[in-house]
């Protein structure tokens, strides 16, 4: 079998780009698993570019205007008029984009493993019959574990950690998510509540499960009101190569995650946009550099990562006073952008009353962001 593209896993990123291509150029979607969804993701997914990148409307679960920040001692909130994030069904989401990739023509194995290349082709393996499709483009979108990327020798520096993901019973403001920040649970990451409706919500972290433990004690949320339990990893650093010969990696494939909160969706679609259209140029060359906007992102997401990790839960108190502090918060309402943390960041640190207590308080800020 040939293709022009041959796109290895039908998650967000692979599906959105096989729609992206279908239609244009013959195209095929090679996918492991024999559903699409079941992946450990809340599937928060900043509202303006899910609109930009033209996401199915019908995968939305929630919409969010408000956001709850929750330290040991402190509580500030951020609310704007207009949706800043949604809450989407992933199962929904990849295969309301497989669906559109198909019925522009693209074609579709379930099932169906990549082992490899061989003498230029690709090897699948679908249950116990092994057969080979010849593309004139391979694209790895098969996730953080990429194959792919190995039989291309990508090198890996990054951090790996391992994500918690329930949903749970309770009671729920259902517009506002909370980011809960305590380092004396849990010094990797922060933890997030994000409802589904008024009685259900997915709640998460990084780290350790033992810490999701607790902090449902911290949040009150009975543990056997536990309705789902997922887990799965993210990686948080750089991946390199993501083009080598006619091979390109996508996504998490590529470690296109935001460093501060490990969201992927938004910045793997970017890049499968940027990608597509290297592919219709027929010029690989240009994907790196269409994609300079997630790379910048993911530099200074890995510098806020570093404060982060570096800050004690009592600075991290005192962050909380300067970001709680009317001057921050209206400011934050008016330039932060839920995607674009280097906008977000820029807006706060060129302030300088904000900048000079935040720098106060701690010194790396001046150091790692500026
Ligand atoms: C706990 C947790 C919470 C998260 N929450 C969010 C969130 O709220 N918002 C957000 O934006 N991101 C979130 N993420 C990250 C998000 O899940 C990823 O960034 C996103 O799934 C990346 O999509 P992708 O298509 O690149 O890769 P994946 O979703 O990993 O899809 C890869 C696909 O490739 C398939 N595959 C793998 N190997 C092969 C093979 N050899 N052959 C064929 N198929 C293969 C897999 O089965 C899979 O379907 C979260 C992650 C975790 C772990």
């Amino acid at each position: 079998m040939n293709y022009d593209a041959l796109i290895i896993g039908g998650g967000p990123v692979g599906n959105y780009l096989a729609s992206l291509l279908a239609g244009k150029m013959s195209v095929a979607v090679v996918e492991r698993k024999g559903a699409f969804g079941g992946k450990a993701c809340t599937g928060i997914i900043g509202a303006e570019n899910y609109e930009s990148l033209g996401l199915p409307d019908k995968a939305i679960l929630n919409a969010f205007k408000g956001a709850f920040f929750i330290s040991k001692t402190k509580v500030f909130e951020i609310h704007r008029q207009v949706p800043q994030a949604y809450l989407v069904d992933r199962k929904v989401l990849e295969r309301e984009l497989a669906k559109r990739a198909i019925k522009r023509g693209a074609d579709y194995y379930l099932a169906t493993n990549f082992v490899g290349f061989k003498d230029g082709k690709a090897i699948l393996q679908h249950l116990d019959s092994r057969f080979e499709i010849k593309a004139k483009y391979y694209v790895g979108a098969d996730g953080v574990n990429s194959k792919v990327a190995q039989e291309i020798g990508a090198k890996t520096r990054g951090e790996v950690l391992r994500g918690w993901e329930l949903e749970v019973l309770g009671n729920f403001r259902r517009e506002w998510v909370e980011v809960w920040v305590n380092k004396d649970i849990n010094p990797e990451f922060f933890f997030w509540v994000a409802p589904i409706n008024e009685e259900e919500a997915r709640i998460g972290t990084f780290g350790d499960v033992e810490s999701l433990a607790k902090f449902l004690k911290v949040r009150r949320i009975n543990p056997s009101n536990v309705l789902e339990i997922k887990s799965g990893a993210v990686v948080l650093g750089w991946r390199s190569p993501w083009v080598k010969d006619n091979v390109a990696l996508v996504g998490d494939a590529a470690l296109h995650i935001k460093p501060t909160t490990a969201g992927g969706i938004v910045f793997g679609s970017y890049c499968a946009r940027a990608l597509a259209k290297a592919i219709l140029n027929g010029n690989l060359a240009e994907y790196e550099k269409n994609c300079s906007w997630v790379k910048e992102q993911v530099k200074f997401g890995l510098r806020i990562r570093k404060v982060f990790k570096s800050l004690t839960q009592k600075e991290i108190e005192e962050i909380f006073e300067v970001l709680g502090s009317e001057d921050a918060r209206k400011l934050i309402i008016e330039k932060a952008d839920f995607d674009d943390h280097v906008k977000t960041a820029k807006a706060l640190l060129r302030n300088p009353r904000l900048l000079a207590r935040l720098i106060r308080i701690a010194p790396i800020i001046l150091r790692t962001l500026l």
